[in-house]
């Protein structure tokens, strides 16, 4: 296709309307975009691998923990802790932190 002298400057127009339109929609693109997912990156390295009470299978309440062979073990209530620490070898096996 041959785009002739008075064609020129309509081909012009165009060309800066899509250039501009493609420049506003990457910055656009950019804003919308913020640091997010490194945040969220962030709570699942921490996030432990426990995930339930091993003694009632209840969500464990990050508040709530005892140590145990220097691993911490989640809780979903005081209840549950007190009678992990009273017999823990009877809970260790539903924890994922002392598997393998
Ligand atoms: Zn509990």
């Amino acid at each position: 296709m041959k785009i002739t002298k008075t064609q020129w400057p309509i081909a012009f127009t165009l060309i800066i309307f899509v250039m501009a339109g493609v420049f506003s929609f990457s910055g656009c693109k950019k804003k919308s975009e913020p640091a997010a997912p490194t945040e969220a990156k962030q709570v699942v390295s921490e996030a432990i691998e426990q995930t339930i009470c091993p003694v009632i299978g209840g969500a464990i309440n990050k508040e709530l923990y005892t140590e145990y062979k220097e691993k911490k073990v989640y809780f979903c209530c005081a209840g549950c802790k007190e009678k992990f620490e009273k017999e823990p070898d009877k809970y260790i096996s539903k924890l994922p932190q002392f598997g393998k």
